[in-house]
């Protein structure tokens, strides 16, 4: 596990004053949780990675989801979401807290066998001109978002912004913006990852393990 020390140097928290969540309290979450570990890791991009997020471990905590949730619901309760959707599981939790502070009904999107936001999960709908929110633990390349955008798009519905508890990308970030995307992140994290192929660790032999099968 990381020492606070360390999740000092790899993290920024936006905004950084806010009273229910200044750095100092997500660096207290991320430490008591566990959340961010240490080792070799092959993430649902295809990369290695040295620290791995896994969200599921701040999520159960109730008072963390909580204070998370309301974080994202103010940047976007003006807007009014008809719908937040969600790939489950990982931030579904978010989704069942969110839909509960905004009063907004859930979309569950289900992920293929890579782990990446797929399709509708049978049972949920989008209707024509809804206006949806969109919310994630975490993202990396930026995929899955796209994803969710597209199937917003596809059943017509207006797209009011992302919301995410953390991104391993600021570049990700940028380029949504500059899109016109209405995105808000809590945490970033500013940590390397590289390809397969110039991985010292795979090199090194270090046992590797896969994202799909730490996403809890
Ligand atoms: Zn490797």
């Amino acid at each position: 596990m990381l020492s606070k020390e360390e999740l000092e140097r790899i993290i920024t928290v936006n905004p950084p004053s806010s009273k229910d969540i200044t750095k100092e309290k997500v660096i207290d979450m991320l430490y008591e949780s566990r959340a961010l570990i240490k080792g070799h890791y092959e993430l649902l991009s295809g990369d290695h990675s040295d620290i791995f997020f896994r969200f599921g471990l701040i999520a159960r905590h109730n008072g963390y989801r909580g204070i998370i949730a309301k974080e994202i619901a103010k940047k976007f309760k003006k807007d009014y979401p008809d719908a937040i959707m969600a790939p489950i599981t990982a931030g579904g939790s978010l989704l069942v807290e969110l839909t509960s502070v905004l009063e907004s009904r859930p979309i569950n999107i289900e992920k293929d066998d890579k782990g990446k936001p797929s399709h509708l999960q049978d049972g949920y709908f989008i209707n024509k001109g809804d206006r949806i929110l969109i919310v994630n633990d975490l993202t990396n390349t930026g995929s899955g978002l796209r994803m969710m955008i597209n199937i917003a798009k596809q059943n017509e519905a207006k797209l009011i912004g992302i919301g995410l508890f953390l991104s391993r990308s600021d570049k990700v970030i940028q380029d949504l913006k500059q899109e016109g995307i209405n995105i808000h992140v809590l945490v970033n994290l500013k940590v390397e990852q590289w390809k397969r192929e110039d991985c010292t660790l795979c090199k090194e032999g270090v046992k590797l393990e896969y994202s799909r099968n730490l996403n809890i």
